[in-house]
């Protein structure tokens, strides 16, 4: 089994890791990072990027993931196509095992593992998950040219989504459980006015159907009351926009985090509760959630590591 020491480990490889991992190599600090499952995280799975500064003609997630990537490496951070799956953050230098089984011994680690997108929890999701299932639309919305699709969610993503399939699909259904919408006015507004979307208020999803792959949805409206009725809905793709969920169930119960499981800082720096443990990205942003936010803290968390070993 391999073994290794470093100063800064770096366990994920998103905006806030790869920025960290710029920083800390550029201090001399030979940074290790471990990019995890998804090398790049949710860019990598989004298309154009318009708001991240220095753009001004946008660029194509995986193009800026890939060049985020390189920076790191070009200052000398070493990077690990694996996964870390255990850590022992009880004692330094921190115990890290990934999924090979291989060992990093870190004074320092900077987590910023990200977060993934929810999921209804319905057994139908894993029997079609590529088969019609989808939580991107911007990935997947090709697939469905002419067709008809359906998003479930009330939110902004939800409402973003629906809005980019509708230039596709034939149809879009958004299936909403509340009977309002919580995106913002002008998404709101802009879903109102799509002819090819139709909002099913008060409803949620019992199962999927279909042979080779999703054919349809079953939709339970206004559950639990008098007028209640299930009916269905003719879909090729059915995409989840309800939220994510911090990466972070490894760290339970050594870091402090909040009820949905993000890590807690003590803001403005990136510390957690263990000294020598800093957080940085999506799993520890449960409001802003953007790629330039997450590239900040990754900064921050680099800063705040490379001081801590200069005190320590
Ligand atoms: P939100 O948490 O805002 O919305 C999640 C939606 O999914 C809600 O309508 C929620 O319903 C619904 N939902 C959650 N769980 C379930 C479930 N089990 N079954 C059915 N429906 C469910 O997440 P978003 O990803 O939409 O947005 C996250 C943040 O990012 C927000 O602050 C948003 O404003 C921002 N954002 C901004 C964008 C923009 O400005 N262009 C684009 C995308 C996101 P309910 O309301 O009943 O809880």
């Amino acid at each position: 089994m391999e073994e290794r020491k470093v100063r800064v480990l770096i366990i994920g490889s998103g905006p806030a890791g790869y920025t960290a991992g710029i920083y800390a190599s550029r201090a001399n600090l030979n940074p290790l990072i471990y990019e995890g499952m998804q090398p790049g995280g949710q860019l990598t799975q989004t298309t154009e990027i318009e708001n991240f500064p220095g753009y001004p003609a946008g660029i194509q997630g995986p193009e800026m993931m890939m060049q985020l990537r390189e920076q790191a490496q070009r200052f000398g951070a070493e990077i690990e196509s694996k996964t870390i799956a255990q850590v022992d953050f009880s004692k330094r230098p921190f115990k890290c095992v990934d999924d090979e089984g291989g060992v990093v011994y870190a004074d320092t680690v900077i987590v910023s593992t990200g977060a993934s997108a929810k999921y209804l929890g319905l057994p139908d999701e894993e029997k079609y998950q590529g088969m019609g299932v989808s939580a991107c639309a911007t990935c997947d919305g090709f697939f469905y040219r002419k067709k008809n699709v359906a998003v479930v969610g009330g939110g902004d993503t939800a409402c973003e989504e629906a809005l980019y399939l509708s230039t596709l699909a034939k149809k879009v259904y958004l299936i909403v459980r509340k009977n309002y919408l919580r995106a913002s006015e002008v998404m709101q507004k802009r879903v109102r006015e799509k002819e090819n979307i139709e909002i099913l208020f008060n409803c949620n999803t019992l199962g999927l159907f279909g042979e080779d792959g999703v054919e349809g949805a079953k939709i339970i409206e206004n559950k639990g009351e008098e007028n209640e009725q299930v009916f269905d809905i003719e879909i090729d793709g059915f995409f989840l926009a309800i939220g994510h969920h911090p990466n972070t169930e490894i760290f339970k119960g050594q870091l402090e985090m909040d009820a949905e499981g993000y890590i807690i800082t003590n803001a403005p720096t990136t510390h957690t509760n263990v000294e020598g443990v800093f957080a940085a990205g999506d799993c520890a942003d449960p409001i802003y959630r953007q790629a330039v936010s997450a590239a900040g803290t990754g900064c921050r968390a680099a800063l705040d590591a490379e001081r801590f070993l200069m005190e320590h």
